[in-house]
């Protein structure tokens, strides 16, 4: 008999069941699927497509946390070149030089929660240069119009992301299943008992974590209030046969798309002779999966040229409120739903009251999550 359950073994359920078995709690996690990972799985075969995340930032508490268990699966850096910014219809090496005195002028300040991110950067300089840096939080935001978010949301996580030479950024070779594949290892190595294609429809007595995306939450603790706003993104991941002078990253500061070669980091996601790319568009309320693909298509035209003729692999998908949390004005992360939810019921996942950037909400609130469900176990049990 376990002290604790762990519902769903995505990164938030991984990391409830290494915290709740590093404090001596007996563990059982259970995953609907075939596999542990959610949305950090990777594809099988000689693509190495990631479903959702690529980077792991390190300069972040779930990196420190990895190193310090020894979880942290070998990493490469971004490249040094390559990068690509489309500004006002036309593809540029360098970003717009314009936005350097409002960057400069905005860093070091506090950003506030009740206003928009474009409204306040348009008081600080212009309509213009607002909208420019607004779209660039798309790279992280998954949202189509990321300067209508929080500007204490997006501005702190623009100068971590984009602002901070050097690149934090960092991609686990051969995909985020490497990553799962050491975090499952240790689960298990502490004695949790995974179990997989163990889907539950109810929740068993507790304490238990419940670490499932959050519209399954909702369903299994009754309770539809359990919502938050995230992104609505279509996602095109692509095998191209290699042709010099593709791009490695290209910014699209028209649209809050985005479009990158993750073999210029780490050439082992596909094979000789060939590259994976993804590219990505946020969607705009009410357009449909073809629209957008459209708009994105038009940005791989302007970005990597012959795209079209060199594809040997494709897989697209809409991810729709699957892209982590995004506070809107007048929100923080303090406001989304909270992790203890009484009874012994705790909530964890990218969408839930914790600190962080994307994957690092869900690691902050699976330990959160398993440390109170951990104080929750009644003595003498364990
Ligand atoms: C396109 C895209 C790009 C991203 N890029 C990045 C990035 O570069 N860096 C980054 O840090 N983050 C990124 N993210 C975010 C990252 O993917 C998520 O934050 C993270 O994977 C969420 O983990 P989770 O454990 O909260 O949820 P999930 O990974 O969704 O895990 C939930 C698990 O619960 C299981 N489950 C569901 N229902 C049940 C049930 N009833 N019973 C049992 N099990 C159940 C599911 O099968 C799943 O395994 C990206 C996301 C997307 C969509």
């Amino acid at each position: 008999m376990a002290d604790i359950t762990v519902i769903g073994g995505g990164i938030a359920g991984l990391s409830a069941a290494i915290t709740a078995a590093e404090r001596g709690a007996g563990v059982a996690l259970l995953e609907a699927h075939e596999e542990t990972g959610g949305r950090a799985r990777s594809t099988d075969g000689p693509y190495r497509a990631n479903l959702g995340p690529h980077v792991l930032y390190k300069d972040g508490p779930l990196w420190a946390w990895l190193d310090e268990r020894g979880l942290l699966p070998a990493c490469a850096r971004p490249p040094f070149s390559g990068m690509r910014v489309r500004w006002e219809g036309e593809l540029r090496r360098t970003p717009p030089l314009a936005a350097v005195p409002t960057v400069l002028r905005l860093r070091g300040r506090d950003a506030p929660v009740d206003r928009s991110f474009r409204e306040w950067v348009a008081d600080h300089s212009d309509e213009k240069t607002a909208a420019m840096l607004s779209a660039a939080a798309g790279v992280y935001t998954f949202h189509h119009d990321p300067g209508s978010l929080s500007a204490a949301f997006v501005w702190p996580r623009t100068v971590r992301t984009l602002l901070s030479p050097p690149p934090t950024v960092r991609y686990p070779i051969g995909g985020w299943s490497a990553l799962v594949a050491t975090m499952e290892s240790r689960a298990r190595e502490l004695g949790v008992h995974v179990r997989t294609g163990a889907r539950v429809t109810e929740l068993p007595d507790g304490p238990v974590v419940v670490a499932t995306e959050l519209h399954e939450a909702a369903r299994l603790l009754g309770d539809p209030s359990v919502t938050w706003t995230s992104g609505r993104t279509l996602c095109l991941d692509l095998g191209l046969r290699t042709r010099r002078g593709d791009p490695f990253i290209v910014f699209d500061l028209d649209e809050a798309g985005w479009v990158e070669r993750f073999t210029a980091p780490d050439p082992t996601l596909a094979p000789d002779g060939e590259e994976l790319f993804q590219a990505q568009m946020p969607m705009r309320p009410d357009e449909d999966a073809d629209a957008a693909a459209a708009r994105l298509e038009r940005l791989l035209d302007a970005s990597v040229e012959g795209w079209r003729d060199r594809v040997t692999w494709r897989r697209r998908q809409v991810m729709d409120g699957r892209s982590g949390a995004l506070d809107l004005p007048g929100t923080t992360w303090r406001d989304r739903p909270a992790v203890d939810r009484g009874d012994g019921v705790f909530l964890a996942g990218d969408m839930v009251a914790a600190p962080g950037l994307l994957s690092e909400v869900a690691w902050a609130s699976g330990v959160e999550a398993a440390t109170l469900a951990t104080a929750a176990v009644p003595a003498g049990v364990g």
